[in-house]
């Protein structure tokens, strides 16, 4: 059966747990999304966009000196090539033009390192809309280039204090305005987290990742993959590159969290590895929660993948087994984001370079005959300073 049921669950996961206040815009927005999620017209501007302004297909490559030194056939999904230097483009160009066929003026968005919001930001100039961005007062401070980023886009960006004043304050902040708002406001939501519909909008708008990669190795190498190998922050990513092997049963799922410091310490930010399942931001799925409910804080050395959440989708996936998900260490993460850099001349986001550095890492569970598909969900230059800093010791 397609998930997620009529009830947005997936398995028990998913779901509603919103205020009621907030039941009346997700239920307009679940109703005009199928409606127009199907028409040809929304399809045809949709891939038009995807094509001539955010540069899809994006290539599958082969990494041969990558292979060499692992031993297996390795290839990347070069999501790092989309516009905007990474995957999160798919969905707000997805969104922002359904805002539009919906009728809003106004889109708004959370978001945490900025990555989300620059993306969002991109799409509203594009179609015209105006944008308010939510963002943690320590991550502005923290983000400065991508602040100004979203300012010459014409965005607004809203500053949030309560809380932590960082990404998940920032979504509350967001749900709030747009309660207040939805009339003529849609909320971009950057992950497939959140209460149902979004889990399955993002993900739609993900799956391009997916079906390109399935076409094209079924094309180069006439078999698909053994394994799916993608980092999950709140699960966009790598749900967009599994969803179309979902019935190949012998493609293996692997999800990469946040390792931070380690999982025996509490600086990290692996929700499937170390969390238990609760309700953060009106869905049921993994948490990093202390025994009263109440969220963990979190670490990684990739902003990316700094959230005490995830999608449900990858929850259910953990249940039932379909994926498997690990970690990977800020120390290895570092290694691999130089690694990758050398050998291919391609420098990975900090979020991709986790996925990498698993495969590093597990070499010697490969047969040489394997071939390995890596998301390299973004590029690396936003990183490079902070790199330097920490290498420097300066962090
Ligand atoms: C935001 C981001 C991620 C994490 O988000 P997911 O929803 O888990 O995909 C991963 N990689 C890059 C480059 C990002 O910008």
């Amino acid at each position: 059966m397609k998930l997620p049921n009529k009830k947005g669950k997936f398995g028990i996961f998913g779901g509603k747990f919103a205020p009621e206040t907030l039941m009346e815009p997700l239920a307009q927005l679940e109703k005009t999304y199928k409606e127009i999620v199907k028409s040809k017209t929304f399809q045809q501007e949709l891939n038009i966009y995807l094509k001539v302004y955010a540069g899809r297909p994006t290539p599958l490559y082969f990494a041969k000196n990558f292979s060499e030194r692992i031993g297996v056939k390795i290839y990347l999904k070069r999501e790092d090539m989309a516009f905007t230097g990474a995957h999160k483009i798919n969905n707000t160009i997805g969104q922002v033009l359904l805002a539009k066929y919906m009728g809003k003026t106004r889109v708004i968005a959370e978001t945490g390192a900025g990555q989300h919001g620059v993306a969002t930001s991109t799409a509203a100039a594009l179609f015209g809309l105006k944008c308010d961005v939510y963002m943690g007062e320590i991550d502005i401070k923290r983000q400065a280039l991508n602040v100004y980023r979203m300012k010459l886009l014409g965005a607004n960006v809203k500053a949030v204090s309560s809380g932590t004043k960082t990404l998940k304050d920032a979504m509350n902040e967001a749900m709030r305005d747009w309660i207040a708002t939805f009339e003529n406001t849609h909320y971009v939501i950057g992950s497939v987290a959140g209460p149902h519909p979004y889990p399955m909008i993002v993900r739609d708008f993900q799956v391009i990742i997916g079906k390109e990669t399935k076409k094209q190795i079924l094309k180069i190498e006439k078999k698909l993959p053994d394994y799916l190998v993608a980092c999950v922050g709140g699960g966009s990513n790598s749900i967009g590159l599994f969803y179309p092997f979902e019935n190949d049963k012998n493609v293996k799922f692997i999800g990469v969290e946040g390792g931070g410091k380690g999982l025996d310490t509490d600086l990290h930010s692996a929700t499937l590895c170390k969390g238990s399942p609760g309700i953060l931001h009106g869905s049921l799925s993994y948490v990093l929660q202390n025994h009263d409910g109440q969220i963990h804080p979190t670490h990684s050395v990739s902003a990316g993948l700094d959230y005490p959440g995830v999608g449900p989708e990858h929850s259910f996936y953990k249940e039932t087994g379909r994926a498997q998900y690990f970690e990977a260490t800020d120390q290895d993460v570092l290694k691999a984001f130089h690694f990758l850099s050398e050998t291919e001349g391609i420098i990975p986001a900090l979020e991709s370079s986790h996925a990498v550095a698993w495969v590093i890492n597990n070499k010697e569970i490969f047969k040489p005959a394997d071939i390995i598909i890596i998301n390299l969900s973004g590029r690396g230059d936003k990183d490079v300073q902070e790199v330097a800093n920490i290498e420097e010791g300066n962090l």
